[in-house]
C-alpha cells in the first residue's frame, strides 16, 4: 500500500530517502515522514500530505547530514491521515523507530496488554503497537534488535514490510516482510531498503527481494543476514541483477497499472477480510457494523447509493443482502437519488460506496440521507476521505491505491466488504442456516486462491481479444448475481477500449438487444454452473440461432456451453453468490487486452478521471 525507504551507508541519507519517497508516491500517500540519525540523536519529521509537504517542513527541521535514515509515505489503514498517525513511529523510550507498510490484525489485544504494562500511545495506528511490542520484548529479554523484532513478529498476525532502527545500536537496520513487498539494494559499503527498487536504481543494480516470512539484519560493513522469522533458520539470499527501468519498477514489472491492479486482487481481497473474517471460528467482525448492529437489524430497508463501478458492486450487494439477510435493498445512482426527491425514512440504512471517497454525487446523496434522518454507512477505499468522514460509520476496503482509472480491485474488494456485512447480518437475524453461514465463510476465505486461478485465463483472454479487437459493438449478458458483472464487463470495455458495449440481464435480451445480433456481434455470456445455468444455456442457444459469436465464461469442466460457444474461458467453481468475484476477472483481462491491442491509453482513458469530484 504505502512506500517505505531506508538507507545505511556513507552517503547523506536525507536526499536519498526523500527522492525515494517521491518515487514511491505512486503507491499512494496521505502523509509522509522521515527519520535521520545524526550520529547522536534521532531527527524526526512527519506530516499529513505529500512528500513535497514533508520536504518543505523537513528543510527546517532536518538539518543533519547523517548517513542512516528511513522514510515512509503512508496510505492509512488504521487512524485518519494526520501528523501524529504518520510514520515513522517511535517506541515509548524513544530509542526504536519503525516504518511499516501493511496491517497488524491483532493490534487491539496487543495494545490493551501493552497499556496494562504502562505503555502510552500517541497515535491510532497499528504500527505504534508493533514498535512498542518490539521494545517490550527487547526490554524483557535484554536482546539485540534483530532478535526482538523476530520474537515480536511471531506474536503478530497480519501483513507487513517494516524497517526498524535502534538508537542504542545505531549501525544497523532490521527489515522484515510478510505479505507486503520489500527490496534491499546492495551497494559498496551501503544498503538501501525500499518497497520496490525504484528508490535505489541509480545507486546499485544488485537487489535482494525478501520472501514472505523473512527478515534481514542489515549492518554497516557486514554481510547482510537473512533469516526465516518463524524458525530462525538462515537463508542464503538470492541477489538479483536489476534490468528494469524506473517506470517498469513502479508498475511492478507489469506494462500498466491496471494489469498490476488486476493481478493484485488475490492479495488485496485477503487484505479486505484480514482481521474481520475468521472462517474456522465462524466469526465475521467489522467494527463499523458491530457498533451499529441494531441500526442494521432494525432497518426497514437498505438504500445503496453509488456511481459507476461502485454502483455495480451495489447491485451485486442487493442480491446478496436480500438472499442472505432478507433485507429489502434499493440501489440508486447517487446522481439521480440526490435530485429526485426520494423517500428516505429514519429507519432506512443508506450504504454509500465510493473507491476514492470523494465522489461528488455520492457525497451529496449522503448529505440528503442524513438530513432525512437515515443512518449512513460508507464503503470506501481511501482512509480519511470526505465520504469516510461524512458518514456515521463505515468499512474500508483496504485495496491499496488504485491508479488505473478503470476500477478493478476496487470492485472486487467492495463486493467482499458488502458480502461480509450481509453475512454478519444474516447471522444476527438467523436468515441463513448455520451450515450455509459456515459454508460461505469458508468459501470467502478460498476466494483469493480462486481469483489467482482465474487470473490464469490471461492467455486465453488475450487470444480472444485478438479476434474481437476490431468489433464496433459488444454485448455482455448475465443472470442473477452475474447480471451486474455483465454491466461491469461492458463498462470496462467501453472505458478503456472505446468499443461500444452493453450489459444486459440475459433474459432481457429478447426485449430489444437481440435485434443487434448478427455474425459480427460478439456476445460475452457469463454462464457459471451455479445459478440459472439452464436458463442461460437457452439464451446462448438463442444467440447461436442468430449467428452471434459467443464468448462464454464457464465453470471448469463445463461441456454443455462449450458445445454452443465459439470461445470459452474456464474459471474455478464457487457458490453462485460469490461467483461475481471470480467471473469478473476474465472480463477485466479481456477488456485490458483489447484496449492494449487497440493502442489505447489503458491507465488514463480519454475523458475520464479517477475520482469524479464534480457532479
Ligand atoms: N497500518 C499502517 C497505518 O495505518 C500502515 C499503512 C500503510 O501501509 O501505509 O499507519
Amino acid at each position: 500500500m504505502c512506500g517505505i525507504v531506508g538507507y545505511i551507508g556513507h552517503r547523506e541519507a536525507y536526499p536519498i530517502v526523500i527522492k525515494g519517497l517521491k518515487r514511491l508516491e505512486y503507491r499512494g500517500y496521505d502523509s509522509a515522514g522521515v527519520m535521520i540519525y545524526d550520529g547522536d540523536a534521532i531527527k524526526l519529521c512527519k506530516t499529513k500530505g505529500k512528500v513535497v509537504d514533508l520536504e518543505e517542513r523537513a528543510s527546517k527541521e532536518i538539518t543533519t547530514n547523517g548517513t542512516i535514515g528511513i522514510g515512509h509515505t503512508r496510505w492509512a489503514t488504521h487512524g485518519v491521515p494526520n501528523d501524529v498517525n504518520s510514520h515513522p513511529h517511535l517506541s515509548n523510550s524513544g530509542d526504536l523507530v519503525i516504518i511499516h507498510n501493511g496491517i497488524i490484525e491483532n493490534y487491539a489485544p496487543l495494545k490493551v496488554e501493552l497499556i496494562k504494562r504502562g505503555y502510552v500511545f500517541h497515535s491510532d495506528t497499528d504500527t505504534e503497537v508493533l514498535v512498542n511490542l518490539i521494545e517490550e520484548v527487547q526490554k524483557n529479554e535484554n536482546i539485540k534488535l534483530g532478535k526482538a523484532v523476530q520474537i515480536a513478529l511471531n506474536q503478530v498476525v497480519g501483513a507487513y514490510a517494516i524497517a526498524v532502527f535502534d538508537k542504542k545500536n545505531p549501525n544497523e537496520i532490521v527489515a522484515a516482510r510478510l505479505g507486503s513487498p520489500l527490496a534491499i539494494g546492495i551497494g559498496e559499503g551501503e544498503y538501501f531498503i525500499a518497497s520496490d527498487a525504484s528508490p535505489f536504481i541509480e545507486y546499485t543494480s544488485n537487489a535482494v527481494y525478501l520472501e514472505d516470512g523473512e527478515m534481514a539484519v542489515i549492518r554497516l560493513h557486514k554481510k547482510m543476514k537473512v533469516r526465516k522469522i518463524k524458525d530462525d533458520s538462515l537463508v542464503d539470499p538470492y541477489i538479483q541483477e536489476l534490468q528494469m527501468n524506473l517506470e517498469q519498477i513502479e508498475k511492478g514489472g507489469y506494462d500498466h497499472f491496471m494489469l498490476k491492479e488486476i493481478y493484485e486482487q488475490p492479495s488485496v481481497i485477503k487484505d479486505t477480510y484480514r482481521g474481520r473474517l475468521h472462517a474456522n471460528e465462524g466469526i465475521i467482525q467489522m467494527a463499523g457494523v458491530e457498533d451499529n448492529l441494531e441500526k442494521f437489524l432494525n432497518a426497514d430497508r437498505i438504500i445503496i447509493v453509488a456511481c459507476g463501478t461502485s454502483w455495480h458492486a451495489g447491485l451485486v450487494a442487493e442480491y446478496i443482502f436480500e438472499e442472505f439477510a432478507r433485507i429489502s435493498v434499493e440501489v440508486e445512482y447517487a446522481s439521480e437519488f440526490r435530485y429526485r426527491n426520494p423517500i428516505i425514512n429514519s429507519n432506512d440504512v443508506v450504504i454509500a460506496i465510493s473507491q476514492s471517497g470523494e465522489t461528488a454525487d455520492t457525497m451529496a446523496a449522503i448529505k440528503l440521507a442524513k438530513e432525512n434522518g437515515a443512518f449512513v454507512f460508507g464503503v470506501c477505499n481511501v482512509v480519511g476521505s470526505s465520504i469516510s468522514r461524512e458518514t456515521h460509520a463505515g468499512a474500508y476496503t483496504h485495496a491499496g491505491p488504485e491508479i488505473g482509472v478503470a476500477s478493478t480491485k476496487a470492485f472486487t474488494t467492495q463486493i467482499t466488504v458488502l458480502t461480509m456485512i450481509a453475512l454478519r447480518l444474516a447471522k444476527a437475524k438467523g436468515t441463513l442456516s448455520l451450515s450455509d453461514f459456515h459454508m460461505y465463510l469458508q468459501e470467502l476465505e478460498l476466494i483469493p486462491e480462486k481469483v489467482r486461478e482465474a487470473l490464469e485465463t490471461n492467455d486465453r483472454a488475450k487470444e480472444i481479444a485478438a479476434t474481437f479487437k476490431d468489433a464496433p459493438n459488444c454485448l455482455y449478458l448475465g443472470r442473477g448475481y452475474n447480471f451486474p458483472v455483465a454491466l461491469e464487463g461492458a463498462l470496462k470495455l467501453k472505458e478503456i477500449s472505446y468499443i461500444h458495449a452493453e450489459g444486459y440481464p440475459a433474459a432481457e435480451m429478447k426485449h430489444g438487444p437481440i435485434a443487434l445480433i448478427d455474425e459480427q456481434m460478439p456476445v460475452v455470456v457469463i454462464a457459471p454452473k451455479q445459478g440459472h445455468y439452464d436458463k442461460i444455456v437457452s439464451n446462448i442457444q438463442e444467440i447461436k440461432s442468430r449467428s452471434g459469436r459467443i464468448i462464454a465464461v464457464v465453470t471448469k469442466g463445463d461441456t454443455q456451453v462449450r458445445e454452443l460457444a465459439d470461445y470459452v474461458i474456464e474459471i474455478p467453481e464457487t457458490s453462485d453468490a460469490l461467483s461475481p468475484l471470480i467471473t469478473t476477472i476474465p472480463l477485466q483481462l479481456l477488456s485490458y487486452h483489447i484496449a492494449v491491442m487497440r493502442e489505447c491509453n489503458v491507465d488514463q482513458p480519454r475523458n475520464l478521471a479517477k475520482s469524479v469530484t464534480v457532479e
